[in-house]
């Protein structure tokens, strides 16, 4: 079986087949995570919002994979309480306690703690930012976070050392092989200046909102919705949780979330219909100032695009729904077809529910091979590196594998000092990255091995050319490649 896009899809959907035995390959044409999977909210989470469009069921499937997340990759994925404030009457404090107590009952009091009711007081304690006045009281609630790249990176590492799948990431999908009866056979891949061709029993389409290009049937499945982040010193809004922020303007909610162990806290996201150029979404002025004014209008905080240190754009794969609905009202639940024998394509979805939606794609699969059911056997599978209670910096991103970088360190205390100053990333983590991970260039080490683009743009660009210098005997790079990558990452991060 070939996976087309390294995705949390791609990367889902070959953990298991791979874990049920099936001969399994995936190939990206990035870097693993390099589209929408490194653009999310980061937010493992029911999705509160969902339940008041009705979607219950997408909400307890997503609460139920939570879980499973938090105990198949605890060194990844964590707590996180946030803040919902009320302002005004009570009548918002009954409406948000009514929708707390069937997000808990959906299968969120799974995370040991069901909601609770804060006074105006505590909830100041907690975010000092907040606006005092009118504030009547507020509710907390559990939900989870992970760094999505990462975590894709984790579930690709998975499937290719834990379960024997091979993964490539740099290697594009240039059409589809047809065999007998005009059955999908395979696929031409082009990679490093070569064309080549690999033959496969069943080819998934897992390429996000690529996806119908790959398919070039002409039928169109997929909106893209795009949605943007902004990145604040944490210094510039006081708070200990997260916040989701009600918008008087256009009724939807923002978050605005500290990022652990990172002196950061971001601020997403917009919701709107793109039809641009899908390799290059970008935050553009409008955007930063929607979440800015939002930000501003409901905390205390004077925030300007002087104090952004980072952004990132991503597009949503959503399942293409009736013409005229607003992207914030299609439903993020995923669609398994086949169109043509030998193809299976999984759309839409969720990072949170990457897991529930490879199981349904695998099964199609089967029968696809007709091969006898199998079934999965990931809801109990531990994530390479998972460990309960990681703490500090390296075992709160590598695990149980934080050792092999102590080693680094070690043997080359260098390694110890940081890679991008501001950022809590050591050097070791690039030389890491280079050797263990598949990084093959310095966007894919300062952009999603480390997240040190989103978090400071202007440090890491400064930063470049010395982690360059760092990878290029890893990677073999003359000095004239050394150049070109530093800028091929200036260009990039502008
Ligand atoms: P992608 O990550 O885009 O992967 C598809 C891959 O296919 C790409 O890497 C691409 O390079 C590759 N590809 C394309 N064509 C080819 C080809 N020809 N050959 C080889 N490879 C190819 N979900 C949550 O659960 N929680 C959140 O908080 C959350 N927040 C979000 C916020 C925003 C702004 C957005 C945009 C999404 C958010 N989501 C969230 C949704 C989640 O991020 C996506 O559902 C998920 O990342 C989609 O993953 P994917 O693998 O389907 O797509």
């Amino acid at each position: 079986m070939l996976v087309v896009g390294g995705g949390i899809t791609g990367a889902g959907v070959a953990l298991d087949a791979a874990s049920r035995g099936l001969r399994t390959a995936l190939v990206e044409r990035g870097d693993f995570a390099a589209g929408t999977s490194s653009r999310s909210s980061k937010l493992v989470h029911g999705g509160l919002r969902y339940l008041s469009q009705g979607d219950y069921r997408l909400v307890a499937q997503a609460l139920a994979e939570r879980q499973r997340l938090l105990r198949n990759a605890p060194h990844l994925v964590r707590p996180l309480p946030f803040l919902v404030p009320s302002y005004g009457s009570r009548t918002r404090m009954r409406a948000v306690s009514s929708a707390l107590w069937l997000y808990d009952l959906a299968g969120g009091f799974r995370i040991g703690r069901l909601h609770r009711r804060l006074s105006a007081g505590d909830a100041l304690a907690h975010a000092p930012s907040l606006r005092p006045k009118g504030l009547v009281g507020a509710h907390l609630y559990l939900d989870a976070h992970a760094d999505d790249a990462r975590l894709t990176l984790a579930v690709v590492r998975t499937a290719v050392l834990d379960h024997r799948a091979v993964a490539a990431n740099h290697v594009t999908v240039t059409g589809l092989l047809s065999g007998t009866g005009g059955r999908v056979a395979g696929a031409s891949l082009h990679a490093g200046g070569r064309d080549l061709e690999v033959r496969a029993s069943v080819v998934v389409n897992a390429a996000g909102v690529w996806a119908d290009g790959l398919a070039g049937d002409g039928e169109v499945t997929i909106r893209p919705a795009k949605g943007v982040h902004v990145t604040v010193p944490a210094g510039r809004i006081r708070t200990d949780v997260a916040l989701v922020l009600g918008l008087p303007s256009d009724g939807r909610s923002i978050f605005v979330v500290p990022w652990a162990g990172t002196d950061r806290v971001y601020i997403g996201t917009t919701d709107t219909d793109y039809d641009g150029p899908l390799d290059s979404p970008v935050c553009s002025a409008d955007d930063t100032a929607y979440l800015l004014d939002a930000v501003n209008a409901a905390l205390t905080t004077d925030l300007s695009p002087a104090d952004v240190v980072g952004t990132w754009a991503g597009l949503r794969p959503l399942v293409a729904g009736a013409a005229g609905t607003r992207s914030a009202d299609l439903s993020r639940r995923h669609r398994v077809t086949s169109g043509r024998p030998g193809l299976v394509a999984i759309a839409g979805g969720k990072l949170t529910t990457y897991r529930a939606m490879a199981v349904d794609t695998v099964d199609r699969v089967e029968v696809e091979l007709r091969r006898s059911h199998r079934p999965s056997r990931t809801a109990n599978l531990a994530l390479r590196g998972a460990v309960p209670n990681a703490t500090g910096h390296l075992a709160g991103r590598y695990g149980s594998e934080a050792r092999v970088l102590d080693a680094l360190v070690a043997a080359d205390p260098s390694l110890g000092e940081p890679l991008v100053p501001t950022l809590p990333y050591l050097r070791a983590e690039a030389v890491y990255a280079a050797r263990y991970e598949m990084a093959r260039t310095l966007d894919d080490v300062l952009a999603r091995r480390t997240r040190a683009l989103i978090l400071a743009r202007e440090s890491s660009v400064a930063a470049a050319p010395d982690v360059a210098r760092l990878l290029a005997p890893e990677l073999g790079w003359s000095e004239a490649e050394e150049a070109a990558q530093v800028e091929a990452y200036r260009a990039g991060a502008c």
